[in-house]
Order: structure tokens, then C-alpha cells, then sequence
């Protein structure tokens, strides 16, 4: 039996050479024996045992169906999951195959911790479904204990801002129910007497946080499909996926392929954990992911440590599971190992432990359970695991193969999130959309140019995972996969202190600095496998600064950029935005449908619309310009027969936006082409009463309100550059857009700069815009204008082309909820004191939580912080306006409340003077 001391000893003595990871220094010890080399996992029974290891060569446990509506692939966590919500949802003939034994991957070997406080509004849904799924509907409805324990979780803070972070937490649990508590370091102590803490600043303890047992859990989980007719095949690795072109040459999946048959089906769902990316080989389709070892080790027993609640360590990046009467410990290192050739042979596998790279957590594990110190290991668990480059998972339909869809990558939360992504996906490949906004977890989040980049995954995956237990900060950055995406004015920008923000791959401006030029270097790793980590570099303190709760630093240089704006005009490169064309026969037929407002108007007319889904959400908001026919392309337009528009949409949102209008053209069969021109134009935009004096002096246009009034667009002359003028306000003010070919892009920023100099115009980021059009008041999709919400919610009526006869896409569902009256609705909010906010803050109203803030920033010219979030009226009833006004609201924010104003129009130029020039 070796101790921890002893493991940590062993590789001191080994390892001499070795440096401590980064703020944690190892403590002088002496050699001594070396660690365990005990491999197994903690469990009192695994499926691995369940058969006799023979069953695998006699072949599929089940004859094959020669068709299948849905095929899962894969028995592990999610694979179960999701077919037990198919099954749910009622579909019939859905089948799951399994390569060997359900769990055989990495759900066997799994820690199974389900914590259900995480920062972000969807993820508490997601994980409390898992927690019903398995505390409570499969006992109910098998009568099988799945082995769920309610033990509790505490999460450990060593500094002020990681306790601020938990009590962040803490209000956005309010708004789910979910109880949880932040504790003193003494009452800390009585709850966990074995606990160190010295050097605590409090933790937060959440009673109703618990373990879940992958083999009962699955079990459990096949028990109720199979009763609700779905098919659960075992022994029976796929090994093809068929591909038909249908008439429109669209790639569907046709159909499964295995040594014992072949079954036909319309849709697989690739379930395939670390072996995800070779299923999706099989289909021609990217699986962004990569596999690497992730490890924990069971210690002996510990007096005293029974019934204790699960320890999450963030500062330490440890957790301490409760595994009966001992500990299991793991962690995330700096420098975790890849599994470069995931072996297809892999069936309830475990690797050594490289207990170079595990011992960064014994001393943090010490550190917090003393008693550990002198407690053995009784065995190491070093499994596969697959990470994704922002550690989310990887689910949705395929951009390129309709009818496959994937729900992998799950970043070690594959157990904890498995109900409610097996219950989402499920409601995907039924209704063709989830019923939560799973925007953050759609593989269409990400470039499709990026997703089968390989350095940028495995930097992308390396950074996320090392920091999977750092705080999340609203203003962070990451420093791996930088400037893969960068527009003409990037080295310019640059030079003008442009410090850079990354989005779908784009460097887009954040804001700038004063003092000199803050390039983005390439990723170091943190100082792990051999590189030099980067110690002081201005981009690298820029960011660091960012990494408060506070007002950051440089909180008034993007005042001076908004206050500018409003009083002179700013200069916004907002060339990183989805530029497509939907031109062709059935151009506008689509457009009819596609998109909530009416955009057939005469060509030269620019309209800001919704596009929806079936349920009334909202897919994605964009301006849509009208085009006049032209037989000659340019890089302007492209030439096209029928009608043409062109679709200006937020680059974060442009692949989503991007598949949406694809799959809606295929669906319907409309002639139509959508062509993507993101890349060969810029986009620049003038914004500020002072932008018409500038762009005069510089466009070959007369810009008077007659002349190019608002919502319009035109093919003129810039700095002697061709460029499609818009006027249009992402900010609120006078302001036009100009589009311009990548060549032109740079002669004509000067041009304006120069020409901008005498009238106050400076450059401004998105920091900026984001401050500027929450204080307008204009909504920014995925943060309070998602797919879960319609536009009537959102205050977007105006959008939507209810009064005409014209059929689109969400109608019906925007009718109901008009018959039926909202039940909620979003408010804008302003908070006196000078308080900084940036979401998931807790509304009150009435001494009642009514939702939580999706969207907060500080507004420069109101001088106040502004808030959005959607309400909900705690009867159940709609939200009339009435309900609206009668309130007293308070938003929480770490615990404190704040009195707050609600607003049904926004504070500032409530009446929209500004944008049509009225100053
Ligand atoms: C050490 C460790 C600790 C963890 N701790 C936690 C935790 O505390 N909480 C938590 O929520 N998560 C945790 N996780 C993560 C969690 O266990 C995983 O995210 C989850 O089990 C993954 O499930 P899956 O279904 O995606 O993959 P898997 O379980 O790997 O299932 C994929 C299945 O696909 C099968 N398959 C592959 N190829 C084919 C093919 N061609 N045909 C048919 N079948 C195929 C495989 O055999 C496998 O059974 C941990 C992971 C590790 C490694």
C-alpha cells in the first residue's frame, strides 16, 4: 500500500527535475517508496463483469433490425440518455449499438459527481434534469436503484474572488430553486471536521449536490427504453455509415453498417465518446475533439469521513468524491496527457498512471484533508476522455450530413449533464430543435473552418481543460487558437492599441489602449511539454487585469470610446460579421418565409429581422438588404436571376445563422443559392452625430436624410472604393456601415480617420458596442434574445410581420402565445448605484425572484448599470403589463440586492430620435 505522502515522495525522488505547477510549490521530501500500481475502479459492480468475456466473440447480443428510426451509437452515458428520452418522447424503432458492453468506454470508470450550481443559466437546467432523471423517474419507473447519493457538495474558496464567484452562484440558484448556502470557515469546519481551513475564505455548500454510479444508472436507463420498445444491441461495433444524395444534392445519412447487417435509418446519433471523431470519419463529418488521459485515485478508508459531502477545490484544481468510508481524488493538471492513437480495442480499459503529471494535486489534496497525508492508495483510475476547444460538448445536427447528429465531447461532466443533453438531443432529432438554447453546445458554434484544424483543437482543448477550475471572469479571453481569423485592418488596428477579442475564430476589436500595442502571441501551454511559459507580456497583463468582478482598469478607456460615440463618432471595424447573398428564382419565396418581418421591399431597403424556429424562438437577428437585379457580378453582389438579398448577421452567430438558412432552403426545396462572402468583405461603420460631417468629405453620396434616409442601402463611392453603404445604428445614433471589398477596406479607414481627426472620431471595440446598445436598449443574440425566446418576449413585435397575410417560419407559434398572453417577458433595468453587473444576477420583484439577468453592462452616458432579463409572473399566469408596473424590483448580485428600476422602453432616446439625425 503506498500513501500520497509516500506516491508524492516516490516521484520527487523520480522526478527531480520536475517543476511545480505554477503558485504551488512541492515540498521538500525525502525518496521513498514509490505509488500503487493497483488499477480498478471503485465501484461494486460494473457491467464488465455482467457477461462472460466471451459474450463479445459470439457477436451481437440481439438479432438487427433491417431498419431503425433513430440508430445511437454508442452505450455509454449519453448514448443510454438518449435513448431513454427517444423512448420518452414516444418515438418507436430506435435502436442503440453498442461496440462491446454499455459503459465499456469511459462511463465505467467515471467519478459520476453531479454538482448542480454551474455559471451559466442553461447548465443548472440541464444538470437538475439529470438529478431527476436519476434520483427519482428511472427508480419510479424501473424499480431498479440507480445508485444515486445524496451527499451533498462543497466548494471551496481560498480567495476573495473565488467566493465572489460562488455567490454568483448562489443568486442564480435562487432563481432555480436550488438551495445552497455560503459558509464561514468555522461553520465550514463543523460541517466537515476532517477539513483544513485555515486558510479558507468560505465555501458554499449545496445539500442537494450528489454521486451518480454509471453502471446502475445505465442499467437503469436500458431497463426503461427497452420497456418503452426501444432496442439496446450489444456486441456490435459499427463500421460504416451510408450517405445518400438526395434530388437537391443534399448529403442525408441513409443508413448503419456492421460486420453482422446493415440497418437503414435516417438519423444516427453519434454517441461515440473518444471514439466520436471515427464515427464521424465514417460519415465525412468533423468531430472537433480530442482524447486524453483523466485520472483520480482511490484512497484506503478514513475514520471520520462518511457522509461527508463531495469537495470541489477549485484554487487547488482538486475534488475529493465521498467513496463510501474513502476518498476518491482527482483533478485537471497543466499538462495532461493526449491519447494520440485512441485504440478501437478499448473496452473497460484504464491506463497507468503518469504519476508525474497527477501529483500537482496531491499537495492541494493534503492541504485540504490533512488526514490524507498519512492515508493509502488503494488504486488508480486513469481513463480516456474526450475534450472539445471551449470544454463544451459537441451536440446537434451536422453541418455536413443532414440526419447525423452528435452528442459527445462532454469534457468529464458526461454523467452530470447526460439527462439533460440525452433529453435535449432527443427533442432535437424529434422536433428539430431542443427545447433549451443549446446555442453554447451546437457544433455549429464554431467555423466551420475550424473544426478540422488540428493545432487549433488540441490548443484550444489544452487550454480549456487546464483551466476547466479557474474563475470564470464575464470579460476573459482565451490565449490558445489566437488569430486564426483576422480582417484587413487587424495589423493597423494593431498599431492603433487595438486589443483584441476572439469570436467564432475572429480577432475583432475589444477596445483600445492608449499606451502602446498589445499583440496576441502564440500559445506557450502555460509553460507545459516544454514550452516557456510567457510571464509578461502586455497582452497577457491587458487580460489578467480583466480578471475581476470589479470595474476593470481600464473601465474608462471604453467610457471615452462610448462617450465619444454619443458626442462626436466612433469608428467600429466590424468586419468579423457573416456577409451572405441569397439570391435566385425562390429567393424571395425563402426570404418570405425565413425571416419574422417583411423584407420585400423595393430594392435599396435595408430591414432588421428575426429568423425563428417552429416553436416562435428566435434562430438568429439580421439586417436583410433588398438587391436590385443585376446580370454582372461584382464583389459587391453577386449576378443572379429572380430576386437577391444581402444578410448582414453578428459573426458569433454567423454559422449558426449560416446552417439555419441551409437546412430551411433544403427542407423547403426553394431555388435558391446562399453564397458566404464573409471573407472578402469588410465591414466599417461611422456612428455619432459628427459621422454624416465625415463620411460627406469622404463618400461620393449626398447623405442627407432625403437623400439616404435610415434602413437604406447603396452601391457608392468611398475614398474612390466601390463600398455598399447602409445607414443603420448598432448604437443608436446617426451612422452608416460601409461594406467594402478586403482591398479596399484599409484605404478607405484611413481616408475616414483623416478625415475623422478634426470632427473627434476615434477608434472603439466591442466592449463599446456592447455598453452602447444595452443602453439603447438593442437586443444581442445568445445573450438576451436566444432560440428559447420569441420575439414577442423580447419586445420584438415590431419585427414581425404578424399584421400581413405572409406565412413564415414561427407564425404559428407567435399567434398562440399573442392568444394566449406572454408568459414572460424581458425588462430592461437600471441600478443607481454604481454597481458593476454582468448577468445571471437574481430579479425580485416584490420580495419574489421572477428570473435573472441575461445581459448587463454599464452605461457611460446614463451613468448607471443597465440590465436585461425575462420575467415571469410566480402565479403562472402571463405577464401583463400591469404586472409590470405594479412591481418593486431588486436584482442580487452575490447575495446583495440592489433596488432596481424596471423599464419598458429603453432609458436612453426612448423615442429613436438619434438614428434619424434628430440631436
Ligand atoms: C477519471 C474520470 C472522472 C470523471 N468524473 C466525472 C464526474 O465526476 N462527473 C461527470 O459528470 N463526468 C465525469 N467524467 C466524465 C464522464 O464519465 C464522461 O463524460 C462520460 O462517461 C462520457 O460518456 P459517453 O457516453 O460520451 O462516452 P463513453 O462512455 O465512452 O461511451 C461511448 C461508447 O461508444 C462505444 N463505441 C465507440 N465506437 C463505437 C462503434 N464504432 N460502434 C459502436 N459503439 C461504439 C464505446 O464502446 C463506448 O461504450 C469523468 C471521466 C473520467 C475519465
Amino acid at each position: 500500500m503506498a500513501s500520497l505522502s509516500r506516491a508524492l515522495r516516490g516521484v520527487a525522488a523520480t522526478c527531480p527535475r520536475r517543476s511545480p505547477a505554477p503558485g504551488r510549490a512541492l515540498r521538500p521530501l525525502a525518496a521513498g517508496a514509490g505509488p500503487t500500481s493497483e488499477k480498478s475502479v471503485p465501484y461494486q459492480r460494473t457491467l464488465k463483469e455482467a457477461q462472460d468475456a466471451s459474450a463479445a466473440a459470439r457477436g451481437p447480443s440481439q438479432p438487427l433490425p433491417s431498419t431503425a428510426s433513430v440508430v445511437v451509437i454508442g452505450g455509454g452515458s449519453l448514448g443510454c440518455q438518449t435513448l431513454y428520452h427517444l423512448a420518452k418522447l414516444g418515438v418507436s424503432g430506435a435502436v442503440l449499438l453498442e461496440r462491446e458492453r454499455l459503459t465499456s468506454g469511459t462511463t465505467w470508470h467515471t467519478a459520476g459527481l453531479l454538482w448542480q450550481l454551474r455559471p451559466s443559466d442553461v447548465e443548472v437546467e440541464l444538470l437538475a434534469h439529470t438529478r431527476r432523471v436519476v434520483s427519482r423517474d428511472l427508480e419510479d419507473e424501473t424499480g431498479l436503484h440507480t445508485g444515486w447519493i445524496q451527499n451533498g457538495g462543497l466548494f471551496i474558496a481560498s480567495s476573495r474572488q473565488r467566493l465572489d464567484e460562488y455567490k454568483r452562484l448562489m443568486s442564480l440558484g435562487k432563481v432555480y430553486g436550488i438551495e445552497s448556502h455560503v459558509l464561514s470557515p468555522g461553520e465550514t469546519k463543523a460541517l466537515y471536521p476532517l477539513m483544513n481551513v485555515e486558510d479558507l475564505y468560505g465555501t458554499l455548500y449545496v445539500p442537494h449536490d450528489g454521486t451518480m454510479d454509471p453502471a446502475g444508472t445505465c442499467t437503469s436507463l436500458a431497463r426503461a427504453a427497452t420497456a418503452r420498445g426501444a432496442q439496446v444491441i450489444e456486441n456490435c461495433p459499427v463500421t460504416g455509415i451510408r450517405v445518400r444524395t438526395d434530388d437537391f444534392g443534399v448529403r442525408r445519412v441513409a443508413a448503419v453498417e456492421t460486420e453482422f447487417g446493415c440497418i437503414q435509418t435516417p438519423c444516427v446519433v453519434n454517441c461515440a465518446g473518444v471514439w466520436a471523431g471515427a464515427v464521424g470519419r465514417m460519415a465525412g463529418v468533423k468531430v472537433p475533439l480530442v482524447a486524453m488521459h483523466h485520472a483520480y485515485v482511490v484512497t484506503e478508508r478514513i475514520e471520520g469521513i462518511q457522509n461527508m459531502p463531495n469537495v470541489r477545490d477549485h484554487d487547488a484544481s482538486v475534488y475529493l468524491r465521498l467513496q463510501g468510508d474513502a476518498l476518491s481524488v482527482g483533478g485537471y493538471e497543466t499538462n495532461p496527457i493526449f491519447w494520440e492513437e485512441v485504440s478501437d480495442k478499448f473496452a473497460f480499459g484504464l491506463f497507468d498512471l503518469d504519476w508525474d503529471v497527477f501529483t500537482q494535486h496531491i499537495e492541494g489534496a493534503i492541504n485540504r484533508v490533512p488526514v490524507l497525508e498519512k492515508t493509502g492508495i488503494k488504486s488508480t483510475v486513469c481513463g480516456p476522455e474526450s475534450f472539445t476547444p471551449d470544454h463544451k460538448p459537441l451536440m446537434g445536427e451536422a453541418p455536413e450530413l443532414r440526419g447525423f447528429f452528435l452528442g459527445c465531447g462532454f469534457n468529464s461532466a458526461g454523467m452530470m449533464l447526460g439527462g439533460g443533453c440525452g433529453q435535449q438531443l432527443a427533442s432535437w432529432i424529434v422536433h428539430g430543435r431542443p427545447e433549451k438554447d443549446m446555442h453554447s453546445y451546437d457544433i455549429r458554434r464554431f467555423h466551420h473552418s475550424l473544426t478540422d484544424h488540428s493545432r487549433w483543437i488540441r490548443e484550444r482543448s489544452h487550454e480549456a481543460y487546464a483551466k476547466n477550475y479557474s474563475v470564470v471572469f464575464p470579460h476573459d479571453e482565451p490565449l490558445a487558437g489566437r488569430n486564426m481569423r483576422t480582417d484587413p485592418l487587424h495589423e493597423e488596428l494593431l498599431a492603433r492599441g487595438c486589443v483584441f477579442q476572439e469570436r467564432h475564430g475572429w480577432e475583432r476589436p475589444g477596445w483600445f489602449h492608449a499606451q502602446g500595442t498589445a499583440p496576441v502571441l502564440p500559445y506557450d501551454y502555460y509553460g507545459a511539454y516544454g514550452h516557456r511559459a510567457r510571464e509578461d507580456y502586455a497582452y497577457g497583463r491587458l487580460l489578467r487585469q480583466e480578471h475581476t468582478f470589479r470595474f476593470p482598469p481600464h473601465h474608462d478607456a471604453i467610457k471615452k470610446e462610448c462617450l465619444a460615440c454619443r458626442g462626436a463618432a466612433a469608428m467600429f471595424n466590424m468586419s468579423y460579421f457573416g456577409k451572405f447573398y441569397l439570391v435566385g428564382p425562390d429567393a424571395r419565396k425563402a426570404a418570405d418565409w425565413l425571416f419574422s418581418a417583411d423584407v420585400s421591399r423595393p430594392p435599396g431597403s435595408t430591414v432588421y429581422t428575426c429568423m425563428l424556429n417552429h416553436r416562435g424562438g428566435t434562430e438568429g437577428d439580421l439586417t436583410v438588404s433588398r438587391l436590385a437585379p443585376g446580370p454582372q457580378a461584382s464583389p459587391l453582389a453577386p449576378a443572379f436571376e429572380g430576386d437577391g438579398y444581402y444578410l448582414a448577421v453578428g459573426g458569433a452567430a454567423a454559422q449558426h445563422s449560416w446552417s439555419h438558412i441551409s437546412a430551411v432552403l433544403q427542407d423547403r426545396k426553394f431555388r435558391c443559392q446562399l453564397i458566404d462572402s464573409s471573407e472578402d468583405l469588410g465591414l466599417l461603420s461611422v456612428q455619432g452625430p459628427a459621422s454624416r460631417a465625415i463620411l460627406q468629405e469622404v463618400m461620393e453620396a449626398d447623405l442627407s436624410d432625403e437623400a439616404f434616409p435610415f434602413s437604406t442601402h447603396k452601391l457608392v463611392r468611398a475614398a474612390g472604393h466601390l463600398v455598399r453603404a447602409m445607414r443603420l445604428s448598432f448604437v443608436g445614433e446617426l451612422g452608416w456601415e460601409l461594406h467594402a471589398p478586403g482591398p479596399s477596406c484599409l484605404p478607405v479607414y484611413q481616408a475616414l480617420m483623416t478625415a475623422g481627426a478634426k470632427h473627434g472620431l476615434v477608434n472603439a471595440g466591442y466592449r463599446a458596442i456592447d455598453s452602447l446598445s444595452i443602453e439603447k436598449g438593442y437586443r444581442q443574440w445568445h445573450a438576451d434574445l436566444r432560440a428559447d425566446d420569441s420575439p414577442l418576449e423580447a419586445g420584438l413585435a415590431f419585427t414581425c410581420k404578424l399584421k400581413s397575410s405572409i406565412p413564415f417560419l414561427g407564425r404559428e407559434a407567435l399567434e398562440k402565445q399573442q392568444a394566449e398572453g406572454l408568459r414572460r417577458r424581458l425588462l430592461g433595468f437600471t441600478v443607481d448605484q454604481k454597481v458593476p453587473m454582468f448577468g445571471l444576477e437574481a430579479i425580485w420583484r416584490n420580495g419574489q425572484v421572477v428570473g435573472h439577468v441575461r445581459r448587463a453592462d454599464f452605461g457611460f452616458t446614463i451613468n448607471k448599470t443597465l440590465a436585461y432579463g425575462y420575467i415571469r409572473d410566480p402565479s403562472g399566469g402571463p405577464v401583463s403589463l400591469d404586472f409590470v408596473k405594479s412591481g418593486d424590483y431588486a436584482l442580487e448580485r452575490m447575495g446583495v440586492t440592489y433596488t432596481a428600476q424596471a423599464h419598458l422602453k429603453s432609458p436612453f432616446d426612448p423615442d429613436n430620435k438619434r438614428v434619424k439625425g434628430i440631436y
